[in-house]
């Protein structure tokens, strides 16, 4: 069967199905989008090479004229469409600039994807012909830069919690608020912000909706450059809204429709950030080799001892993995898939955990050194720590794949109906909804042989040389749809309130895509390559494969209750009565 563009790989998962023509053949980056691509990572190189990193996170600052060489090298433009004067580049060719630029400095990185992924993506996808004609040629040349505002002081991961409001008057909307850590927010001409444009009540959140909101409409201004812990450079502000008169015509998408419309932004931004952290992943791995191999200790290389070995190995496979995930899910959306939520949640989970790790071991391989803050490892790790915050937090984003998981096992057993899928359509949002809905409903009132177990073979393109990863997967996907079977059956619509077991379960989903990913990117090098040629990737396979294996076979097992979920949370309750630590070995 060709491509659908409906399905979604991730979410079949959660439903023991392996939708296989949709992960196989890998896809390959077309050979148009590569030869655009290619020269841009040359200049960004050759550019980025006399870049002083290390002035930049001491200053904290983006001097103007690194800005103008940004702009300069087109780098704004990437996505906007070339009828727009941008370079039209596809998902996967945005990618592959941001993993450039993020291999050499997070900061000019951040700026960049604040721009592209978030700051004026919902004008690409919600944006009227006008709209566009108006802004897109500014944003493409840099000339304006985009923000995205969406968080306040009291809304974060709640985003529903919002307070900026805009009242409608006449042909204008009156925007007032405040937005908090907004990146390019001191640096911004265009920005996307989110406001009630219907008020909360008791009963009811109000409805929100997206503007475009250009600096020089007045009553827009901006806090102090935020002093951060890393990315120091990237600017990040409040930005306040006063009685901004915004034209209705400034209105993305409908009115009401705004959460949609954010969640879209950063679903379809999120294989950018998850390819920035192959490139970090990336420039990690080269100095760890390159000190490994330098280094001598007991009269040998660092790179000749096996724990060392192991190191490497593990952050080559994890990189290797995390590539063929980021750009598995890109193609997808290139394709015109339209349901790839929660494959860019596990894609950014997934990479920016990848790379957190990749951080601490290169660190540690360079031992003492690594801690010196004159060496590049401290910087790497300040920088890479917000990818596991923003564009939603991991914890967030881990309910959300548990969760839309969920929906399909939940509709399909018939006792749990509508009202529970309805709930898990928006899980973010009915953080609680559920909680109204009558428990009963969940009780075993639908037959076990009510989910489609027992297929025939799902994968058969995969190479034979990776036949038990292979039966491997269709196992533990099996597996997968019994666990969340089990879980809505044992709590319903409570399933909502058990995050421990939510984000076992999505843990489970997001390894076995990775393990998806690896199997078909490396069943399509063996085929162009040749075995022999393919043996790393291979071994790369084999490694990551043990790995997850046994993160599986854990959270497999801890889901059938043979857990810690009551003594931890027990523990928890008492060290937040306590207010910390109440014991003391002096007492
Ligand atoms: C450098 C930087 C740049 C940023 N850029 C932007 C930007 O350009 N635009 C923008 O709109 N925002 C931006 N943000 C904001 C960022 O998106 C938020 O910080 C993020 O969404 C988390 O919100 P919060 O900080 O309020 O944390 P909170 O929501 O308060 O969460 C704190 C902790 O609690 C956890 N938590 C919260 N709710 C739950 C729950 N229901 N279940 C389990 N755990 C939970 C979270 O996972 C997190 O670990 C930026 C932030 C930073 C630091």
């Amino acid at each position: 069967m060709p491509f659908d563009p409906n399905a979604s790989f991730g979410k079949s998962l959660f439903f023991g199905e392996i939708l296989e023509d949709q992960i196989f053949p890998y896809p390959q980056m077309p050979r148009d989008q590569a030869e655009l691509v290619q020269p841009i990572c040359e200049t960004i190189d050759k550019y980025m090479a006399d870049i002083d990193r290390a002035r930049l996170d001491r200053t904290g600052e983006m001097p103007a004229e690194l800005l103008a060489s940004l702009k300069e090298m087109g780098l704004f433009g990437v996505i906007v469409p070339e009828e727009h004067g941008g370079l039209g580049l596809s998902n996967t060719g945005y990618a592959r600039v941001m993993q450039q630029i993020a291999s050499w400095d997070g900061s000019i990185a951040v700026t960049l994807g604040a721009h592209s992924s978030i700051g004026f993506k919902g004008l690409l996808l919600f944006g009227t012909d006008e709209q566009k004609r108006r802004y897109l040629p500014r944003l493409a040349t840099g000339e304006m830069i985009a923000a995205f505002c969406l968080t306040e002081p009291g809304s974060g991961s709640d985003a529903f919690s919002i307070k900026t409001s805009a009242r409608r008057e006449g042909d204008f909307y009156v925007l007032n608020g405040q937005k908090l850590w907004i990146t390019n927010g001191g640096i911004a001409d265009f920005y996307t912000v989110f406001a009630k444009t219907t008020p909360d009540t008791p009963q009811q959140k109000g409805r929100i909706s997206a503007f475009i909101v250009p600096r020089d409409l007045g009553g827009v201004t901006h806090g102090p450059h935020e002093d951060k812990m890393g990315i120091r450079a990237s600017n990040t502000t409040a930005v306040y809204f006063d009685s901004v008169r915004v034209p209705a015509a400034n209105l993305l998408g409908e009115e009401g429709k705004g959460f949609k419309v954010a969640m879209s932004i950063l679903n379809h931004g999120r294989t950018g950030l998850g390819a920035g952290a192959v490139g970090g992943q990336q420039r990690l791995l080269q100095l760890a080799v390159a000190h490994a191999a330098e280094r001598k200790q007991f009269g040998r290389p660092l790179a000749s001892f096996g724990k060392v070995k192991e190191k490497l190995g593990r952050m080559a496979t994890n990189l290797y993995v995390s590539e063929s995930l980021c750009y598995l899910v890109s193609a997808t959306i290139d394709r015109g898939g339209v349901d790839y939520s929660v494959e860019g949640a596990a894609t950014k989970v997934f990479n920016s955990e990848a790379l957190w790790s990749a951080t601490d071991e290169a660190l540690q391989i360079a031992g003492g050194m690594g801690y010196m803050r004159e060496q590049p490892y401290e910087q790497a790790m300040r920088d890479a720590r917000i990818n596991r915050i923003f564009e939603g937090t991991n914890e967030i984003l881990r309910q959300y794949v548990g969760l839309t998981g969920l929906q399909k096992p939940g509709e399909y057993l018939k006792g749990l109906g509508k009202e529970l899928s309805s709930a898990l359509t928006a899980p973010i949002k009915s953080f609680g909804l559920l909680r109204d809905y009558a428990v009963r409903k969940a009780k075993q009132s639908v037959p076990m042989q009510a989910l489609p177990y027992g297929r025939e073979p799902q994968i058969t393109r995969a190479h034979p040389v990776l036949q038990e990863q292979v039966v491997y997967l269709e196992d533990a996907v099996q597996s997968l749809a019994a666990v969340c079977e089990t879980a809505l059956r044992r709590h319903g619509r409570n399933i909502v309130e058990q995050q421990l077991q939510v984000s076992r379960i999505a843990d489970i989903a997001i390894d076995l895509l990775a393990l998806c990913a690896a199997l078909s990117r490396t069943s399509g090098l063996i085929e162009r390559k040749g075995l022999e040629k393919a043996k790393n990737e291979i071994s790369m396979t084999y490694t990551f494969y043990s790995d997850a294996r046994r993160r599986v076979r854990a959270n497999l097992r801890a889901s059938t209750g043979r857990n810690n979920d009551e003594s931890i949370q027990h523990v928890a309750d008492a060290a937040v009565a306590a207010g910390g630590y109440e014991n003391d070995v002096l007492k």
